[in-house]
């Protein structure tokens, strides 16, 4: 059984911001920022593309409940919210989750933007093309 399922069956305790029948919201074991929650969907599943359609609108409204708990809780400036996906971009645990990072002014930390740049060599136009859809 994965760690976040740990959780969910109360064998590793955590400190809730919010749940209900599907999600929990958990505070970060290690913190990025103050208010640093997880938001996890109580059914396990890796990745988020392969929840059902259900499974990923519970988990989104549970996503907004989170945020406006933590919003209430600790009145943040912003907030950064995402999702690690795969292991390239820093996900540890195989457990569909998201991040919700608060932000304050003057935190020095930076947007999605600082992430990564590595925009390759190929133009707007041929990246364009791999989109192509046949109707
Ligand atoms: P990932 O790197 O997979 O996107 O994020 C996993 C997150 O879960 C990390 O930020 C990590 O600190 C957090 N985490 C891992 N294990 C535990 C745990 O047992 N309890 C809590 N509260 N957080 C955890
Ligand atoms: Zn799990």
């Amino acid at each position: 059984m994965c760690i976040f399922c740990k959780i969910i069956n109360k064998e590793i305790p955590n400190y809730t911001v919010y749940e209900d029948e599907y999600c929990l919201a958990f505070l970060d074991i290690h913190p990025c920022a103050k208010g640093h929650t997880v938001v996890i969907p109580k059914t396990h599943a890796e990745m988020l593309y392969e929840m059902s359609e259900m499974d990923y609108v519970r988990l989104a409204d549970g996503l907004r409940h989170a945020m406006n708990r933590v919003r209430e809780a600790l009145q943040p400036d912003g907030m950064n919210v995402g999702i690690n996906i795969g292991h390239v971009a820093g996900q540890a645990v195989g457990h569909v989750h998201w991040h919700i990072i608060p932000r304050w002014e003057g935190d020095d930390g930076g947007s999605m933007h600082s992430i990564v740049r590595n925009p390759g060599d190929e133009s707007a136009e041929e990246v364009a093309k791999k989109f192509t859809i046949i109707l």
